[in-house]
């Protein structure tokens, strides 16, 4: 692959995302789009990515792709001719030379030819989904690795040469105690990664978890657990060295993510394939969530919206805030700022609510906003 064409500050800076949805078997707390792990519906997207490629390459002409996303789903399911064909179809387009190029892989499938085999396509980045490193924990989230697997999935990526290693790490769980949580994080801290993502469970409907939720809920930690969980997560992750720099991500230092950096900042992303999200010129689009009409239909879009001025801008706003660093007010202008007058009285409230601090040219999250950033949003939004 060759992607430097040499920086050019005068492009703008977008990323990519491609939706890659194959999965082995569903875990019961996912409501993501995805698909059976068939042959048939693989060769099929990679039919429809190509339609949607032609389609949306001109719009990807003449900008500064600063990073590429293969999310899922399960994108190692996916890799060659998958992954390997959208890279190489991106070779056309003008790669910053600091490209990130992220892949989500599931530790069941990380073998160190595989890992070797993404990188020899560009791939510089991986993303573990651990979720636990609890057999007990992983058994009940219907995860298909054991702890020992997903550790071997770590220590393979990175002895494939695959340095810049991120996990998604999960709390909240049922059954799930300061203690065995402890012991999951006494685990990571032998890992040699450089970022983690740190979710809560969330029972979301049409899942299965869903469906039993009123079992579930009375084995979920309380309230207060699980703020304990949460300050435990973040103290651990802070003296491994990995920094809290945004609500749920933590990272070393020069390890943020520039993919999701791009998310909270409004940086315009393209989505590809069924269910993806793209941020274009201020409108959102979403893809369809269904395999068929995706691969059938000429634009594959089934919702789009332009936010009004006043409602984008609070938006952002919001978004931008989980960023620990905050939103630097005067050289935001090009997102979010100036700010209607209603929404920095909005932010005045939420700071004598100490929820933010707030500065003539800086707003950022206070220690009680970053513990209810839900309440932050939804009063700014
Ligand atoms: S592996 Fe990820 S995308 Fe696939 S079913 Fe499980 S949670 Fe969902």
């Amino acid at each position: 692959m060759t992607p430097d064409f040499g920086k050019n500050p005068s492009l703008e800076s977008v990323s990519v995302y491609f939706h890659i949805p194959f999965c082995s078997k569903k875990c019961p707390y996912c409501h993501f789009f995805v698909l059976p792990d068939k042959k048939s519906l693989k060769d099929q997207l990679l039919v429809g990515f190509k339609k949607e490629w032609q389609a949306k390459l001109s719009s990807l002409k003449n900008k500064n792709i600063v990073s590429i996303y293969f999310g899922g789903g399960t994108p190692t399911l996916f890799v060659n001719p998958g992954i390997k064909n959208l890279l190489q179809w991106t070779n056309d387009l003008h790669l910053d030379p600091n490209i990130e190029i992220t892949v989500e892989a599931n530790p069941e499938t990380v073998t160190l030819a595989l890992m070797k085999e993404l990188k020899s396509y560009g791939v510089n980045r991986i993303s573990i989904g651990v979720q636990s490193l609890d057999n007990d924990q992983l058994l009940i989230l219907g995860r298909e690795h054991s702890a020992n697997k997903a550790i071997d999935a770590v220590n393979i990526t990175k002895k494939a040469g695959i340095d810049n290693i991120t996990l998604d790490l999960m709390y909240d769980l049922p059954h799930q105690t300061l203690q065995n949580f402890s012991k999951t994080l006494d685990q990571i801290e032998n890992l040699p990664i450089t970022h983690l993502s740190l979710y809560n469970l969330t029972i979301e409907p049409q899942t299965a978890f869903y469906k039993k939720r009123e079992t579930l809920i009375n084995h979920l930690p309380s309230d207060e657990n699980s703020l304990k969980l949460l300050e435990l997560a973040c103290k651990r992750l802070e003296t491994m060295g990995l920094k809290r720099y945004e609500i749920s991500a933590f990272a070393r230092d020069g390890a943020i993510s520039i993919h999701n950096t791009g998310y909270w900042k409004a940086r315009p992303f393209h989505g590809f394939g069924p269910s993806a999200f793209s941020y274009i010129e201020g409108r959102r689009f979403r893809n369809i969530a269904h395999s068929k009409k995706y691969l059938e239909q000429e634009v594959p879009i089934d919702f789009e919206e332009k936010l009004e001025d006043d409602e984008h801008k609070n938006e952002l706003l919001a978004i931008h805030l989980r960023l620990l660093d905050g939103v630097d007010l005067p050289s935001s202008q090009k997102t979010h700022v100036p700010l209607p007058k209603l929404s920095l009285i909005k932010l005045q409230i939420l700071h004598a609510e100490k929820y933010l601090e707030l500065s003539q040219t800086k707003v950022k999250l206070s220690n009680k906003g970053l513990l209810f950033y839900d309440t932050v949003a939804t009063k700014i939004i």
